[in-house]
């Protein structure tokens, strides 16, 4: 999944300061956070816990996914990673540095793509003005039919 090169990119993340900062967080330095930071550092752009979980396993076959669904938790506590909502509702982990974005799922292909936050204004600011509704872009997702989709169903 690509993105546009529109977005502001955020600070690179200094995966060697994250041990501190986990530290900092109460958690203890273990073996399975070692091997989930390390998988984290070489993974770019969208990535459900399933597949994670599956990537630190090859790493560490006694990988658990509750350390690994917490530790995702007190990262994304910390900036280092986001989640978002497929279609269907699972949890899509984002790695920093990405952009700003929001989500489209069609439904009917499953395709899905990124709105980058200007693209994302007009309604955020639209919800802003109407009810005092400060939207969280990052964790907006649009469920619908995309247009070949949409076309198809009309035929
Ligand atoms: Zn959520
Ligand atoms: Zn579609
Ligand atoms: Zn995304």
């Amino acid at each position: 999944m690509g993105s546009s090169g529109s977005y502001v990119p955020t600070r690179p993340v200094d995966w060697s300061e994250i041990r501190a900062q986990l530290r900092a967080s109460g958690l203890r330095w273990t073996p399975q956070r070692r091997t989930l930071i390390e998988v984290l550092s070489r993974t770019d752009g969208h990535v459900t816990g399933a597949e994670l979980i599956e990537r630190c396993r090859s790493v560490d076959p006694t990988t658990i996914p509750s350390t690994v669904y917490r530790t995702l938790d007190v990262l994304e506590g910390l900036g280092l990673v986001r989640h978002s909502h497929g279609a269907n509702g699972r949890e899509e982990f984002h790695v920093l540095p990405s952009g700003v974005h929001g989500h489209l799922h069609c439904t009917g292909c499953g395709s899905t793509w990124e709105i980058p936050a200007d693209e994302a204004a007009e309604v955020v600011e639209s919800l802003r003005a109407s009810r005092r509704f400060a939207v969280d872009v990052t964790h907006l997702s649009i469920s619908g039919q995309c247009a070949g989709c949409s076309e198809k169903t009309a035929h």
